[in-house]
């Protein structure tokens, strides 16, 4: 567990752009939370991981996926990655607890849009794992949830040298710890279509804005 949230060298900015996060109140979620929960790791990292909002100690310690599910992540990255999660950046769609770990509404995810987006456009990364339906649904821009999208690896869009970011959807570690065996099972066969993913070397465009449809399934699930 880092005890930092941001490990230098950070993109240029990128402080400054956590700094400002951490104190915005663009929506109401600024009225309920102990602090924003901006993100943590490697903010040049080839990998990032989306989830969907802070909880309980999350919100406490200012860094996501601190409980139960965060243990469960970093146990999978390690055995089916072979990394820690200071080989990557973890952040999420909302960045203030929700009260009562309620959804974040549809206000609230547009009003917080523009923190993810700044991070990962400075960030940079070549592979996005989604974790569960708001991420998902989010980064990939469908209505279908995590259970019809995950087993495919999506292109988001390009980078300015136009490699092309790919998307991994897979269950959030929290409905995995409700779901037993068959989620469990899946989500492992996510993270490692995600490492064959980032080893597979950079996705060139595949179209103006680098967008079509999913590139296949890759690992089998
Ligand atoms: S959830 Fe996002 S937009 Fe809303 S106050 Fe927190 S940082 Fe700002």
């Amino acid at each position: 567990m880092p005890a930092v949230d941001v490990i230098d060298p950070a993109p240029v900015g990128f402080v400054e752009l956590r700094d400002d996060a951490l104190v915005c109140r663009r929506c109401r979620l600024a009225e309920g939370r102990t602090q924003v929960v901006f993100g943590a790791g490697d903010p040049t990292a080839d990998l990032m991981f989306v989830g969907e909002g802070p909880g309980a100690q999350e919100d406490l310690q200012g860094l996501p996926f601190v409980g139960r599910s965060g243990q469960l992540l970093d146990r999978l990255m390690a055995e089916e990655m072979g990394i820690t999660r200071d080989d990557c950046y973890i952040a999420n769609v909302v960045k203030c607890r929700p009260p009562d770990n309620r959804d974040p509404s549809a206000d609230e995810v547009s009003a917080c849009r523009p923190w993810l987006e700044t991070q990962i456009d400075m960030i940079g990364p070549r592979v996005i794992v989604t974790l569960g339906n708001f991420a998902s649904k989010l980064l990939v821009d469908t209505a279908d949830g995590i259970t019809k999208v995950r087993g495919s690896v999506y292109p988001y869009r390009a980078r300015p040298d136009g490699v092309v970011v790919q998307l991994v959807p897979t269950f959030h570690p929290a409905a995995v710890l409700r779901g037993g065996a068959d989620p469990m099972a899946k989500m492992r066969s996510d993270l490692v279509r995600a490492k064959q993913a980032l080893t597979a070397g950079p996705a060139g465009a595949t179209g103006p804005a680098g967008l079509a449809g999913p590139t296949g399934s890759g690992a089998a699930s």
